[in-house]
């Protein structure tokens, strides 16, 4: 049998245990996985450094498979193979697409002229470019920040679910981070290893949109494939707000600890995916995967109700 030529990733974070909201994209990403024939893996995104916590690592693998998801093979940790990482700072450097900058995050906020937006984080204001910047720079420092020279052109995003998109990287976030003391920042990175490891599909929240903009300007100054973007809605509190800590526990670990079985959970998990169903009833992953049309999942965000979670605490 050939190889499937279609590749998509699950790539949490660990940075805390995983959500109902993160629940509900990796039972998407790997229902529209299964469903197409593309292969799946497991890439544990473990670059975040100050949020990162490891044992977190063990417990997000443990919380994917007692939902019953499976992935054909699981990448190396990302902090493990950062070699193609520096050689993409090399080319950018080489290129002429990165400076120095020795500015601290104070120095950046205090030049801002206008509010930023808070999903774009800080924007690089564009009078705080050193005059050298542009200049090819041959073998660029590991221990200090490289920020991208990011050009006036909008950015086309094409999104299979989210529709198109154009962004202004110049007047979002700006020059951004693509290396700091502490290595590849989360942009080049995922730029760097959704290409090598051959990822065409990309599922994911809808936050990290304003991202594939910022991912594509990486693509396109490496030379990278660009994948197709499927970025989903999101789960939130009745705040509006992303599912966090302030929402009480949302944690898959906790409702498995009060009794919760997978099914309830992905019963609850399906109502809110568009799968046909006059109430919440409980099924299994596999039950899933027959019912699931992505055509069907409602375009808006969610809000995670009172009657969500009596129905998780059974
Ligand atoms: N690791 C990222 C997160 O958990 C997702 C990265 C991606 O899908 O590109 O937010």
């Amino acid at each position: 049998m050939s190889e499937p030529c279609e590749r998509s990733r699950l790539a949490p974070s660990p940075t805390g245990a995983l959500h109902l909201g993160n629940a509900r994209t990796f039972l998407i990403n790997w229902a529209m996985a299964r469903q197409s024939g593309w292969s799946l893996s497991l890439r544990i995104e473990d670059i975040d450094h100050p949020r990162v916590k490891p044992e977190t690592i063990d417990l997000t693998r443990e919380d994917l498979q007692w939902l019953g998801l499976d992935w054909d093979e699981e990448a190396p940790l990302q902090s493990t193979e950062l070699a193609p990482c520096r050689a993409a700072l090399q080319t950018l450097g080489s290129d002429g697409r990165i400076f120095r900058c020795d500015l601290t995050r104070n120095e950046v906020q205090r030049a801002q002229s206008a509010p930023h937006d808070r999903d774009s984080g800080l924007r690089f204001e564009p009078h705080l470019r050193p005059p050298e910047a542009g200049r090819a720079i041959e073998h660029p420092q590991e221990d200090v920040t490289w920020r991208m020279l990011v050009t006036d052109q909008l950015i086309h995003v094409e999104d299979r679910f989210a529709g198109p998109s154009s962004w202004s990287l110049a007047s979002t976030c700006g020059d951004f981070p693509v290396w700091t003391k502490a290595g590849p920042s989360y942009q080049l990175a995922v730029a760097v290893d959704d290409a090598r490891q051959g990822i065409t599909q990309v599922v994911r929240g809808d936050d990290l949109l304003p991202s594939a903009a910022r991912q594509q300007a990486l693509q396109d100054a490496l030379g990278l494939r660009r994948p197709t973007w499927w970025h989903l809605p999101l789960v939130r509190g009745r705040d509006g707000r992303r599912l966090a800590k302030r929402h009480g526990d949302t944690r898959l670990a906790h409702f498995r600890d009060i009794g919760a079985t997978p099914e309830r959970v992905i019963g609850l998990l399906a109502w809110w995916s568009g799968v046909p169903m006059d109430a919440r009833v409980d099924i299994s992953a596999a039950e899933f995967l027959e019912c699931f049309d992505i055509t069907r999942v409602p375009p808006q965000d969610i809000t995670l109700s009172t009657e969500d979670l009596a129905w998780l605490a059974g």
